[in-house]
């Protein structure tokens, strides 16, 4: 059977304006998929309404654009897939892997982990009105997997302890369940992402073999520090990408991921540096480790 063309995405959630880390890692994925001639998609997880801001959204596709980052396909938003990710949730909770939870994180705590009322066997609606959160039952296991950057890759889940929620008490869905949802059916074949997700992975594995679908390839790229050398993010304040200076932008994203773009490219637009890039893109030379600005 011939391989599936290339499918990448980039799916920040708009907590805040893109930064600079977040341009790394949008070009990261960007060139890879180009580089492969694949497709590469931009979907929006706004899940969180309370974190996230409608104007955050028009910021994050305007540096996108700016930066000449076009999607090959229609942006999708995670708001408008709340039928999909119901129907998922039924499947799992009709397979006994997914279940209803009241616990407090506190009780949880004060259990080790343990659900002290037997939570995983509610997979049905209960009849009292309690507002309940969905969790998704992980089984015992060391996962082992291959990164196509960091190599192979193991972590132990366990099974009740770091059983994830899928659907928030407050009736927001949540990140574990619906970037796989969406994954899925956009057919992503290859995740390129900050090495800060890495530790998401082996949970989304079973997530992905429970709604019996084989997982895509990952590949996580070394995240941007700040001068006190933590990641780069909304929570530590990073300011927003100048839309103003794509070209300097760009050519400081690649020297952020091991490229040699000469000197020159700055000045230049990004449909200029990005064409360089693409050609010139060599997945061996970035970092291995988090590498500060
Ligand atoms: N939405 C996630 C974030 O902004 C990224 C999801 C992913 O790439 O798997 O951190």
């Amino acid at each position: 059977m011939p391989a599936k063309s290339y499918r990448g995405r980039f799916a920040p959630s708009p907590t805040g304006p893109l930064h600079f880390g977040s341009l790394v890692t949008a070009l990261a994925s960007y060139l890879e998929a180009k580089c492969r001639n694949g497709q590469w998609l931009v979907r929006i997880e706004n899940l969180d309404p309370l974190r996230e801001s409608t104007p955050a959204v028009h910021q994050i596709l305007k540096s996108l654009q700016a930066h000449g980052l076009i999607a090959d396909e229609k942006v999708r938003f995670q708001s408008d897939r709340h039928q999909a990710y119901f129907q998922a949730i039924d499947a799992l909770r009709l397979s006994g892997k997914a279940y209803y939870c009241a616990c407090s994180r506190k009780l949880l705590k004060a259990h080790g982990g343990h659900h002290p009322d037997q939570c995983r066997q509610q997979t049905q609606p209960p009849a009292e009105a309690t507002p309940r959160a969905l969790r998704f039952a992980l089984e015992d296991a060391e996962v082992r997997w291959h990164d196509e950057f960091l190599g192979p890759q193991q972590q132990v889940v366990k099974a009740e302890i770091d059983d994830p929620v899928i659907l928030r008490k407050e009736g927001f869905f949540a990140y574990q369940l619906a970037v796989v949802v969406d994954d899925i059916d956009q057919g992503i074949t290859d995740v390129v992402r900050g090495s800060d997700l890495l530790e998401m992975t082996a949970q989304q594995l079973q997530v992905f073999a429970a709604l019996k679908t084989p997982a895509p390839r990952w590949l996580h790229i070394p995240v941007i520090l700040n001068h006190d050398g933590q990641k780069l993010s909304k929570q530590n304040h990073a300011p927003a990408l100048d839309d103003q200076t794509p070209g300097i932008n760009l050519w400081q994203a690649l020297r952020m991921l091991g490229q040699r773009p000469p000197q020159e490219l700055q000045h230049m637009g990004p449909e200029q540096i990005l064409g360089w890039a693409c050609t010139h893109w060599q997945r061996e030379l970035i970092p291995r480790h988090s590498v500060a600005v």
